[in-house]
């Protein structure tokens, strides 16, 4: 039985998804103005270990993780400071130059990552229509007004229905009226709480779509409803993103949601934790921030090597998604020797011969009946990864012949442990993976080889063949094709 630990009820429920043995997961995307730092690549590398175990369990997940390419104001709330409008400026570039350049850069990092992708990723600028509809029909239920252009979400009008804004971040609506100061409306709402679900633009705005109200632009909150309830319904089973989200976006998207459908749009909400360097929060706003790339190549003052990202990965795994975790030096190298060992013990595995007389003293049932408790036990990877490392320890056993292990088992600890590390962990073998480079490479080589013989380029073909012999690798040809020898 999964047990999810939801932030809305601060409790671990047994997860009962409204489809059964299907799951629809929406999960905050980034804001592309900006390359992502390793923060943000932590929030999304837990939810991709979640989804990954979500599929291991056996549901079918739908998955939808979008992309913020419009409406995400500076956080001083100013809309001449929309953070797509300034880059721009920065930059010199089109708006949708910096969304591309962004993307791309964010898909990148995510697959250097072995991140898998989401079944659907939806961008805000693709559905401006949906929020404009919806702005429209929280206007006509009445927890909506329009001001100068601008349209706004009633939060105390909501409240007076009997609906609670404030329920997912536990905030006291009076408590934040009092101490709250109207940065954002300029003198436009009624309350200083109330929230942007359509802005006016200014005339220096160049972001901008037409409206009933008028040239403008989508709230940011409004994104995130309008796209989770177009693909997975008025209510769908997960919603995550990073800790700093849940207040205010997500408790806007609740009073959203229940303002539009009268119902709540999501059954469990899941928060995961930031990353700190040097015991601060990651953010590109502070400067206490490292980029994924600086961290792989070693092109940076804090760590005194490159790591590869699989390390990272298996580094952030080793904390729960709920903890904090602080990034050094210390910790990269720890999870490297940690990392080595476990790829070490795969590898030791393929070659232990299987012995059918002997009763061995590790329980392999017992092994995986624990493996599965902390992965079913919300997302538990750093308890996963200590049992993976009994394991280990058995497996080194058995290479040593302290240890015994019968065919059956033999077979089923090979995949399980597979499984584990390389589909559910999502880690990457970083032998193998720079063997299936070189093979990838030398096709290609053997290819344009071909290609040069056919086009009786011998010149070519010849200089192929002997600079790769030179670099001792043998090509050899015969009747099904040309093959490889390295020396
Ligand atoms: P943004 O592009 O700013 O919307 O952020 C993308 C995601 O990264 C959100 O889910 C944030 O909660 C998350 N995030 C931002 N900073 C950190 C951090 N230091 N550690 C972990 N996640 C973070
Ligand atoms: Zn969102």
């Amino acid at each position: 039985q999964l047990k999810i630990y939801n932030s809305l009820t601060a409790e671990k429920e047994i997860f009962k998804p409204i489809l059964d043995g299907n799951v629809g997961m929406y999960v905050c995307g980034p804001t592309v103005y900006s390359n992502v730092h390793l923060g943000n690549v932590r929030t999304f590398l837990s939810f991709d270990f979640i989804y990954r175990t979500l599929m291991h369990l056996g549901y079918k997940v739908r998955y939808v993780r979008n992309i913020t390419d419009a409406g995400h104001l500076t956080d001083d709330g100013n809309v001449d400071n929309d953070r797509f409008v300034k880059q721009t400026r920065l930059e010199k570039l089109e708006p949708m130059e910096i969304v591309q350049k962004y993307t791309v850069d964010f898909h990148k990092v995510l697959d250097m990552f072995n991140l898998l992708p989401p079944n659907i990723e939806p961008t805000a600028t693709g559905h401006i229509v949906e929020q404009i509809e919806l702005t429209q029909k929280l206007i006509e239920r009445g927890f909506a007004y329009e001001s100068n252009g601008s349209v706004y979400f009633d939060v105390l009008e909501y409240n007076k229905r009997g609906l609670n804004y404030g329920e997912l971040s536990k905030r006291n609506i009076e408590e934040l009226f009092a101490n709250t100061r109207d940065l954002d409306g300029q003198g436009e709402k009624k309350n200083p709480q109330d929230f942007a679900l359509w802005k006016k633009a200014s005339p220096a705005h160049i972001m901008r779509w037409n409206s009933p109200w008028g040239e403008g632009f989508p709230g940011w909150h409004l994104e995130c409803t309008a796209m989770s309830t177009k693909y997975l319904g008025e209510t769908f089973d997960i919603h995550g993103g990073g800790m700093d989200l849940k207040f205010p976006h997500h408790e806007c998207e609740i009073a959203q949601g229940k303002a539009c459908n009268d119902a709540a749009p999501v059954n469990y909400w899941m928060h995961a934790n930031m990353l700190t360097m040097n015991s601060q929060r990651m953010s590109k706003s502070t400067g206490n921030y490292i980029l994924p790339m600086q961290l792989v190549t070693g092109d940076n003052d804090f760590f005194e090597k490159p790591f590869h990202p699989s390390i990272v990965r298996f580094c952030f795994l080793q904390a729960h998604y709920r903890s904090v975790l602080d990034i050094s030096n210390d910790a990269m190298i720890a999870s490297e020797k940690g990392f080595i060992r476990l790829m070490e013990a795969v590898k030791v595995l393929n070659s232990i011969t299987p012995n059918d007389e002997k009763p061995s003293g590790f329980s392999l049932a017992d092994w995986k009946n624990k493996c599965y408790e902390a992965l079913t036990d919300d997302f538990n990877s750093p308890i996963l990864i200590a049992h993976l490392f009994e394991a280990v320890k058995y497996i080194f056993a058995l290479n040593d012949d302290k240890e015994t292990i019968s065919t059956v088992d033999l077979e089923d600890l090979k995949s399980t442990l597979n499984a584990f590390i390389f589909d559910v962990l999502g880690l990457q073998n970083i032998e193998e993976n720079n063997n299936e480079k070189l093979d990838q490479t030398l096709k290609v080589l053997i290819e344009l080889r071909n290609q040069a013989r056919k086009s009786k380029n011998f010149d070519l073909s010849d200089q192929i063949r002997d600079k790769l012999l030179a670099e001792g690798i043998e090509l050899k040809d015969g009747r099904d094709g040309t093959s490889y020898v390295l020396s």
